[in-house]
């Protein structure tokens, strides 16, 4: 892409994310989900890796996605409309791997991930949130697994990047990226993030605009 394609793609998601964007429906099972009107990215991540701060730092507001204190209790599908017109929608895929998880919960958050994954051809890519103060765990390479699987692109996206020394995240973005070369579905490019000062931020709002329109 030429830089001032780059710079309007910029520009644009800017503005996206800037105007108009609205809490659509929560959706416990396939048979509750939204009409496929608009393409949608999803975002995915371990309990607590703040998903919920990012959704709300993309979005400039506060309390869009709530977070919870009772990791793993919601099982469901969050849908945000983005634009007016809609452009696209940001869906809050419920949190995974927390301590403790009962069996039948562990196979409810999989059944509901999977049908979704499989069964979504306006799913353009999904964002595997990792926490930057402990790198891929095996949960988040399950998760990898099922989106290679699923054939479902999915960008690896650093937060709290501002609770690590500069260096420590360099070493991490560099073992991270060859990890994610192993896997067929991952995006060549990983974002660092930090919902607390909005580092890397701008550049994620291009990421979903560029995924939602390519
Ligand atoms: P979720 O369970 O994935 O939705 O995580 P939350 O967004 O609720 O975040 C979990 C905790 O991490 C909260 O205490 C947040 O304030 C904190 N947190 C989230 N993002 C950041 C960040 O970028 N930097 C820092 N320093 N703290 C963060």
């Amino acid at each position: 892409m030429s830089e001032v394609a780059d710079l309007d793609l910029a520009e644009r998601a800017r503005k996206l994310f800037a105007g108009p964007i609205a809490f659509l429906k929560s959706a416990p099972g396939l048979q509750f989900l939204p009409d496929p009107e608009a393409p949608e990215i999803a975002f995915a991540g371990r309990s607590n890796v703040g998903k919920s701060s990012l959704l709300n730092a993309l979005t400039n507001r506060n309390g869009l996605a709530r977070t919870s204190n009772t990791p793993g209790r919601t099982q469901e599908l969050n849908f945000f409309d983005v634009g007016e017109p809609l452009q696209l929608r940001l869906v809050d895929m419920p949190g995974y791997g927390f301590a403790e998880a009962p069996k039948d919960l562990v196979r409810r958050w999989r059944h509901l991930v999977n049908d979704y994954l499989r069964g979504r051809p306006v799913l353009k890519r999904t964002l595997v949130l990792v926490d930057s103060r402990h790198g891929l765990k095996d949960v988040d390479r399950e998760v990898m697994r099922m989106l290679d699987d699923a054939a479902v692109s999915y960008h690896i996206v650093l937060t709290k990047g501002d609770k690590v020394k500069p260096s420590a995240l360099g070493g991490l973005f560099e073992t991270t990226l060859v990890e994610a070369a192993k896997h067929p579905a991952a995006h060549p490019a990983i974002f660092t993030t930090s919902s607390e000062t909005g580092s890397g931020i701008a550049e994620l709002r291009t990421a979903i605009l560029e995924a939602a329109t390519t």
